[in-house]
């Protein structure tokens, strides 16, 4: 990386993005010691959603390798100029007529909330002769201005996804009202932790629990010690985002 080709301000994000990366991913692993948990059970996602491009490279050459966007156009748009061995999930919302786009591009799609768009992406994975790896997104709050499928009806709707072809159910994935207390975000992260368990007991064929996605800037320790799997932090590593 030539640091003096950089503009000083483009410099100085690179260093405070280094610090940044590194006190979180410090976290995150003092997180999961103090949970008596294993820190290699815990994956931290970069989340990069308005980030350039080469801060998003500085991420991944330090070892951020595991990247989510939000937006199909945007993660496409920035594809182009992102280096380096990295992983990158789709954790926004994802539209129907956006399916044929995103299938092949990402990694894992987390955001999937609905039959019908499962059933869109299995059959674009078909066409393209892949099977995509995906996330069932559970509105765990109740929340009547998020996306995801309800907590009573995750079991049942996680059975009927696992029907279809072109689809792989690798896990769960909530974000939680933003107004709850830390106290009531903590009682959600431990829902969505027995929902996945019982869902894994389970043991229907095409679901693999293996990722509980919970956990962000503000909430990640508490994720961990619940459960957590994959941990999906933006603003602690990028800073707040201007959405220009
Ligand atoms: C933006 C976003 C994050 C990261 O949020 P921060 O508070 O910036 O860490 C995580 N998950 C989803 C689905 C997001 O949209």
């Amino acid at each position: 990386m030539q640091e003096q080709s950089y503009t000083n301000e483009v410099a100085l994000g690179l260093r405070r993005v280094e610090e940044c990366w590194k006190r979180v991913y410090a976290d995150v692993q003092e997180a999961a010691i103090r949970s008596g948990r294993d820190p290699a059970e815990v994956r931290l996602m970069a989340v990069t959603k308005t980030v350039e491009p080469v801060y998003i490279n500085h991420a991944v050459s330090l070892g951020a390798t595991l990247i989510g966007e939000n937006k199909v156009q945007e993660f496409l748009g920035k594809k182009p100029q992102l280096r380096g061995a990295y992983e990158a999930h789709l954790i926004g919302h994802l539209q129907t007529n956006k399916v044929r786009q995103i299938v092949g591009e990402v990694d894992v799609i987390q955001s999937v909330d609905s039959v019908r768009l499962a059933r869109e992406i299995g059959k674009q994975s078909l066409k393209k002769g892949i099977v995509s790896d995906i996330l069932l997104e559970v509105n765990i709050g109740l929340d009547p201005d998020k996306f995801g499928i309800l907590p009573d009806a995750a079991a049942e709707t996680a059975c009927e996804i696992a029907e279809i072809e072109g689809v792989h159910v690798c896990g769960l994935m909530t974000v939680p009202p933003l107004d709850a207390d830390t106290e009531k975000t903590r009682r959600f992260f431990s829902n969505m932790y027995q929902l996945f368990i019982d869902i894994k007991e389970k043991k229907i064929h095409n679901i693999d629990m293996q990722t509980l996605s919970m956990g962000m800037s503000g909430d990640f320790p508490q994720a961990i010690a619940e459960g957590a799997t994959l941990v999906r932090v933006g603003t602690a590593i990028f800073g707040s985002r201007s959405y220009r």
